[in-house]
C-alpha cells in the first residue's frame, strides 16, 4: 500500500510537532522534516499492539536477540487484561486488579514503546505510520485485537447504542459501565446477555461471565435473572460443565435460550429484538460478531475480498499479504493458521513462536519446528474453576496448526480456582516482567 500525499503530510507534521516517548529519548530522537521518529540504526522489529500478543513477542525478540531493537506501538497507556475482567463484572475484582504497567518491558528488556496510533503502512519501504511518525523496521510484528461488527445489529452501529448496550469484550470503560449497571440494578431485574456467532474472541468468556453475573445476582439482587440469547446452538466451550454448574447453583436464574440471533436494538427505549422474541431488559451486555481489529483493515493486511481476518502461515506467522509483516493473535485467520482458539494463552504462545522465527529470519536462518499450547480457565463463582487444556505442533502437510492432546478438567472445584488466580498472575508475568 503506498502512503497518500494527505497521510504523509499529517504523519510528518505531528513527528515535527515533537511527541512523547517511552523508553527512548522523547523529542531529540526525532527526526524533523523527514517525520521519521526514532531513526533506525541496526536490525528493528516494530511490533503493533501491546496486549497478549504484541506485549510477550517484545520481550521474547529481546529474550531471544537483545541486540535486535523493539519498538512497541500501543494506542493506551497501560495494559488492561481482559482475563479476568469478567470477574470485575461478578463485582470481586476491581479494573485496578486487571490494569497493568509496560514499565517492565522498559527497564528489564529494553522495549521502546511508544503511545501512538498506528494509522498507516508503507509495506514496501518497510514504514509504519502513526500518529506520533513514522516508524522504520526491518520486520512488522502486528496483533491488534478484535473489532466488533456492530453493523450485523440494527439499531447497535452509534455511540449511544454502543454505550446503553455494551459488549465487554475489550476490557475498559465498558468492563466498568457494565460492573456498574449490575450494582445499581433493583432486585427482581432482567439482565440480558448476548452470545455472537463463532469465531469470536474468547470461546468461553461469554459464559463465564453468565456464571459470574448469576452468581452476582444469587447473593445481591433476589428475584433477578439472566436471560442469555445464543446465536449458536449450544454452549461453545466447556459445555456440560458450565451446564452442570447451572443447574446446581443457578436454577431460576439462569434462562438459556440457544439459536438465537439479536436482530436489532432502540437506544432510545432499550428495546431488544431477537429472532424469538423482544425484551426491554435492566441491563443488556449485547455482544456483536467479531472481526479483525479495524487497524489490519486499515493498514491493508487483508489478502482476501471479504476476509474478517488476516490470513497468516502458521509455521511463522508470516502474513500471506507482506513477507516482513508477521500477524498473530485473535486477529489471525482460523482457517489459515488452524483450529486454535482466540485466547490470550494461544496469542502469548504464538507470539514466542513468531519471536524465534522473525529473529532466525533477521540472521538468515531457517525457521524451527515450532508447538503451541493453551489453557482456559473459568470461574463459575468466586472460588471454583473449570478449564480446557490443549497442546498443539504444526503439521507440516497440511500447513496448518493441529491439537495433539487436550481435555476438558473432570469437574469442577476449588483447586481449578486457585489454578485460575495463580494463572492470570503468572502470564501477566511472562508477558510484562
Ligand atoms: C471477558 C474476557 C475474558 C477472557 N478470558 C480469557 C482467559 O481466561 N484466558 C485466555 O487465554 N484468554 C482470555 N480472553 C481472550 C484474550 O483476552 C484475547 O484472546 C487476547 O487479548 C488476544 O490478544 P491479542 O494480542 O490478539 O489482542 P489484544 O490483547 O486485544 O491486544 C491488541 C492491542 O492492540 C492495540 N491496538 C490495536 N490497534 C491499534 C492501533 N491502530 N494503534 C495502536 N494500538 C493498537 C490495542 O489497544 C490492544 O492493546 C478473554 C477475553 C475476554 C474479553
Amino acid at each position: 500500500m503506498s502512503i497518500s500525499r494527505r497521510n504523509f503530510v499529517k504523519y510528518t507534521t505531528a513527528a515535527a510537532a515533537g511527541t512523547a516517548i517511552f523508553g527512548c529519548s522523547h523529542n531529540d530522537s526525532v527526526s524533523k522534516g523527514s517525520g521519521v521518529i526514532m531513526p533506525k540504526s541496526g536490525k528493528r522489529i516494530v511490533i503493533l499492539g501491546g496486549g497478549w500478543g504484541g506485549a510477550t513477542a517484545a520481550k521474547y525478540i529481546k529474550l531471544e536477540d537483545p541486540s535486535v531493537e523493539v519498538v512497541m506501538v500501543e494506542r493506551q497507556e497501560k495494559f488492561i487484561s481482559c482475563p479476568v475482567s469478567n470477574w470485575v463484572i461478578g463485582g470481586f475484582r476491581t479494573m485496578k486488579d486487571i490494569t497493568k504497567s509496560y514499565d517492565g518491558l522498559v527497564k528489564n528488556y529494553g522495549v521502546k514503546v511508544v503511545h501512538a496510533e498506528a494509522k498507516d503502512l508503507d509495506a514496501v519501504n518497510k514504514k509504519l505510520m502513526t500518529t506520533k511518525g513514522v516508524l522504520e523496521y526491518d520486520l512488522l510484528l502486528v496483533s491488534p485485537g478484535i473489532s466488533y461488527k456492530y453493523e450485523t445489529i440494527e439499531g447497535l452501529n452509534n455511540p449511544a447504542a454502543i454505550e446503553m448496550f455494551p459488549a465487554a469484550m475489550k476490557a475498559g470503560h465498558e468492563t466498568v459501565l457494565l460492573a456498574e449497571r449490575l450494582k445499581a440494578m433493583e432486585p427482581g431485574g432482567v439482565v440480558l446477555l448476548s452470545v455472537p456467532p463463532t469465531p469470536y474472541r474468547c470461546p468461553p468468556g461469554p459464559y463465564e461471565r453468565i456464571s459470574l453475573i448469576a452468581n452476582f445476582i444469587k447473593k445481591y439482587k433476589p428475584g433477578s435473572k439472566i436471560i442469555v440469547f445464543d446465536s449458536n446452538d449450544g454452549i461453545v466451550s466447556k459445555g456440560p460443565l458450565f451446564k452442570a454448574a447451572w443447574e446446581d447453583y443457578y436454577q431460576g436464574i439462569i434462562e438459556y435460550v440457544p439459536d438465537n440471533f439479536i436482530k436489532s436494538v432502540d437506544a432510545s427505549t432499550g428495546r431488544v429484538v431477537s429472532e424469538q422474541g423482544d425484551i426491554v431488559p435492566e441491563v443488556a451486555n449485547i455482544i456483536p460478531a467479531m472481526k479483525a481489529n479495524q487497524t489490519a483493515f486499515n493498514l491493508g493486511l487483508m489478502s482476501n475480498e471479504g476476509d474478517d481476518w488476516v490470513r497468516a502461515y502458521p509455521k511463522t506467522f508470516e502474513s500471506y499479504k507482506y513477507d516482513s509483516v508477521h500477524v498473530i493473535g485473535d486477529a489471525t485467520h482460523n482457517g489459515a493458521v488452524g483450529g486454535v482458539p482466540k485466547s490470550g494463552y494461544v496469542a502469548n504462545s504464538m507470539a514466542k513462536v513468531a519471536a524465534v522465527q522473525m529473529v532466525r529470519k533477521l540472521k538468515g536462518l531457517d525457521p524451527v519446528e515450532p508447538t503451541y499450547v493453551n489453557t482456559c480457565y473459568s470461574l463459575i463463582n468466586e472460588t471454583e474453576g473449570i478449564f480446557v487444556s490443549a497442546v498443539y505442533r504444526y503439521d507440516e502437510k497440511i500447513d496448518r496448526i493441529m491439537s495433539v492432546s487436550g481435555g476438558v478438567s473432570p469437574t469442577r472445584n476449588a483447586l481449578f480456582g486457585k489454578h485460575a488466580r495463580d494463572w492470570a498472575t503468572s502470564i501477566w508475568s511472562d508477558m510484562l516482567l
